[in-house]
């Protein structure tokens, strides 16, 4: 293992996005030993998965901004839209602004929500409180204006949320989300079997996993359809965050409108 964190760190640090170094690596390790990686810390309000006690499970997708030109992995939509999979995904606000026309048959599709994953994918704790709301009060107006509606969801850039980022996003009526099972795609090293293996094999009720439409992800598109069939098959059923976290308390000005 220590080998590949080696490897990882020469030849990923410009291509690692939203969920951190840390969290990724944590995925072969975790898919050896069977324990499920503590990916994000607990903040108070920042939601991480859904009631353990249903059947129901949330596929979310990261859509982070870069510097380039954003774009759409078309294959992923294909097999949201062709398997008829709800699921959420977390728009980066320039990312939307880049992919608005590609995104259309996604937007007009009742089965996808979208959330907003700030404008830029910035570091957000290490900006001002000021600056954090400008980040995801920039996205959510450009994103309002791809979707035609508000996103109430937010997960922060690389995953880094602390209690002030939190509040700053719920100050903006949004509800913070993380994840409980990052499913390793924007690895190379990580293959489409081992993807499938993991996500299959961790994913309890109630889980939040995250993958990537953006194209970081390598073998996403190649992995999706049959984690689909095999958490279907275990009973299993996909479902929007919103819709996994509705019987929830929610913090601070937060509501599912
Ligand atoms: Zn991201």
């Amino acid at each position: 293992m220590t080998t590949v964190r080696i490897n990882r760190k020469l030849r990923w640090p410009s291509q690692f996005c939203c969920y951190c170094l840390a969290a990724s690596m944590f995925v072969p390790a975790a898919a050896l030993s069977g324990v499920n990686p503590r990916v994000v810390p607990d903040i108070p309000g920042v939601i991480r998965h859904g009631p353990r006690n249903t059947r129901e499970l949330a596929l979310t997708f990261d859509a982070c901004s870069s510097r380039g030109r954003g774009k759409l992995d078309t294959a992923v939509a294909r097999v949201l839209l062709q398997t008829r999979t709800p699921a959420t995904i977390f728009l980066g606000g320039k990312w939307a602004k880049d992919v608005a026309r590609a995104l259309r048959p996604l937007v007009s599709d009742s089965l996808i929500e979208f959330g907003n994953h700030a404008y830029m994918h910035p570091h957000l704790m290490r900006l001002s409180g000021d600056s954090i709301a400008q980040e995801i009060g920039k996205a959510q107006r450009v994103i309002t204006g791809v979707i035609g509606k508000k996103p109430v969801l937010f997960r922060a850039p690389y995953g880094e949320v602390d209690e002030r980022v939190a509040a700053v996003a719920e100050s903006l009526g949004l509800i913070v989300i993380q994840y409980d099972l990052p499913s390793g795609d924007p690895d190379s090293l990580i293959s489409e079997q081992a993807i499938v293996r993991y996500v299959s094999s961790m994913a309890r009720g109630g889980s939040i996993i995250v993958m990537h439409v953006n194209t970081r992800g390598w073998h996403t598109a190649e992995a999706l359809p049959e984690i689909i069939a095999n958490l279907r098959k275990k009973g299993y059923s996909f479902v929007t965050v919103s819709r996994l976290i509705a019987r929830r308390k929610l913090p601070g000005r937060a509501s599912l409108r």
